[in-house]
């Protein structure tokens, strides 16, 4: 006689642990391909602090594959065609993304929650595709070596998911690659990012751009009602800032952006300043039977250049391509696994030593006592040729290898609404 399986055990193809971009977007293009995905997210939603809202013409053109651009398109965004830093000297432009051949010539900004929302939202409608909301992942399954699923917990309960593959895509912190043995390469970048939004006011700018000078770096985001800030600090000097005062930061602020001196008293408290301590880390093995580490769980991104999400994005398009008909038909290799991190640690790797190569280089010498340097002559000459002045715009707009969808039909039917 057949035993019932117990309550607390859920059973599917994949299951993915995590529901940011690489989750989300996992979750969604496996169901489309008939995929049983079980998605496990330990927040009640998606409303979180500012973690990062640029999606760029690579994830766009990767939506417009699944016929969601126009959809993604309708909700609330702001777009920047161009980005420019402006320095004592004046106003240098250091990505057109206009330039580009492509149907989306431009970075959109919109907050991840409503991205994230809408992604699950297209991918309810495949019947393969569940998620489970305050739903955390605590220990793997390993039986013989094997990754056959996870523990988490749930408001009524612990439970376990048993999967044929389990993809740990829940982030830089992920506790799941140490419990599967799997080593990282960490890097120590020069610098930190803390986090500020003021009010926009009538007549202000429309685009995004970066703050150059006396010894300050910041990037000003435009989110429509107000500027979502990011103000580079050396690494380690975060206490040395606090000791100094908020009155002296507001100050700093106020200098860096003379346009923005009028509101700076809007920071209240240090409560309204967030630290990212920017972390730049890659696996040496993405996986191990059974598991498979995607996103910022397998490589965390320095915020240099906004890549992060769209990295993730494209390594979970990368395993969907990859992985869907394994997972299909029942039997998924290491091969399969070693498939996917070799098409995208590569370009993982390169944005990496572009990143490490502008903050050492760029970012900060901006913060030092010299501030902003002028460039030379010939240097200029250079910048201007056509070639190398769409480099910058090429890598921030497509990485080194974009992905796309390969299979633009999907297999699995969409239920009705
Ligand atoms: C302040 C800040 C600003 C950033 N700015 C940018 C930017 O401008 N552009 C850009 O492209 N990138 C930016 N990034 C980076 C970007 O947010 C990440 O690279 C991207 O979100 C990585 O996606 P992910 O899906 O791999 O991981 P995450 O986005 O970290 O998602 C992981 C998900 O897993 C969930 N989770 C974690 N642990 C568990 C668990 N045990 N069980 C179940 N669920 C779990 C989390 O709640 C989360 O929803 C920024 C990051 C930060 C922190």
């Amino acid at each position: 006689m057949k035993t019932q399986e117990p309550e607390a055990v859920r059973r599917a193809t994949c299951c993915v642990i995590g529901c940011g971009p690489a989750g989300a977007m996992l979750g969604l293009m496996l169901a489309r391909e008939g995929v049983d995905v079980l998605v496990l997210e330990k927040h009640a939603d998606f409303l979180r602090d500012f973690r990062g809202d640029t999606l760029h013409p690579s994830t766009m053109e990767i939506m417009d594959d699944l016929g969601l651009a126009e959809g993604l398109l309708d909700l609330e965004h702001t777009k920047a065609p161009r980005l420019e830093a402006r320095l004592p000297g004046g106003t240098v432009t250091i990505a057109d993304l206009g330039r580009l051949k492509t149907r989306y010539p431009f970075i959109t900004f919109m907050p991840q929650w409503d991205f994230l929302d809408y992604v699950t939202g297209e991918a309810e409608r495949y019947p393969g595709f569940r998620l489970e909301m305050n739903a955390e992942a605590k220990d793997l399954i390993l039986e013989d070596g094997i990754v056959r699923g996870v523990r988490y917990v749930t408001p009524e309960g612990s439970r376990e998911a048993r999967a044929l593959l389990t993809v740990a895509a829940d982030g830089r912190s992920s506790p799941f690659r140490e419990q599967a043995g799997l080593k990282m390469v960490r890097t120590s970048p020069p610098i930190d990012v803390l986090w500020f939004r003021l009010s926009r006011h009538d007549g202000d700018p429309e685009d995004t751009f970066g703050y150059a000078g006396g010894g300050r770096f910041m990037v000003v985001i435009n989110r429509g009602e107000y500027w979502q800030i990011a103000y580079a600090i050396r690494k380690g000097e975060y206490q040395s800032v606090r000791e100094a005062g908020l009155a002296a930061f507001r100050r700093s602020v106020g200098d860096t952006i003379p346009d923005f001196a009028d509101r700076t008293g809007e920071l209240q408290d240090w409560d309204a300043v967030k630290l990212l301590s920017v972390q730049a880390d890659r696996l040496r093995r993405w996986h191990r039977p059974g598991l498979l580490c995607i996103g910022d769980a397998a490589h965390a991104m320095s915020p240099v250049g906004g890549v992060g999400i769209n990295l993730a994005i494209a390594d979970a398009v990368a395993a969907a391509n990859i992985l869907a008909r394994p997972l299909r038909e029942g039997r998924v290799r290491s091969r399969d696994l070693t498939a996917v991190q070799l098409r995208r640690e590569l370009p993982t790797r390169a944005i990496q030593a572009i990143q490490s190569f502008a903050q050492r280089r760029v970012v900060s010498s901006l913060l030092g006592p010299e501030g902003a340097p002028s460039l030379p002559a010939p240097a200029r000459a250079l910048l201007s040729l056509g070639p190398v002045r769409d480099l910058p715009a090429r890598i921030i707009a497509f990485g080194i290898w974009p992905e796309h969808v390969k299979r633009k039909e999907p297999v699995a039917r969409k239920e009705s609404v």
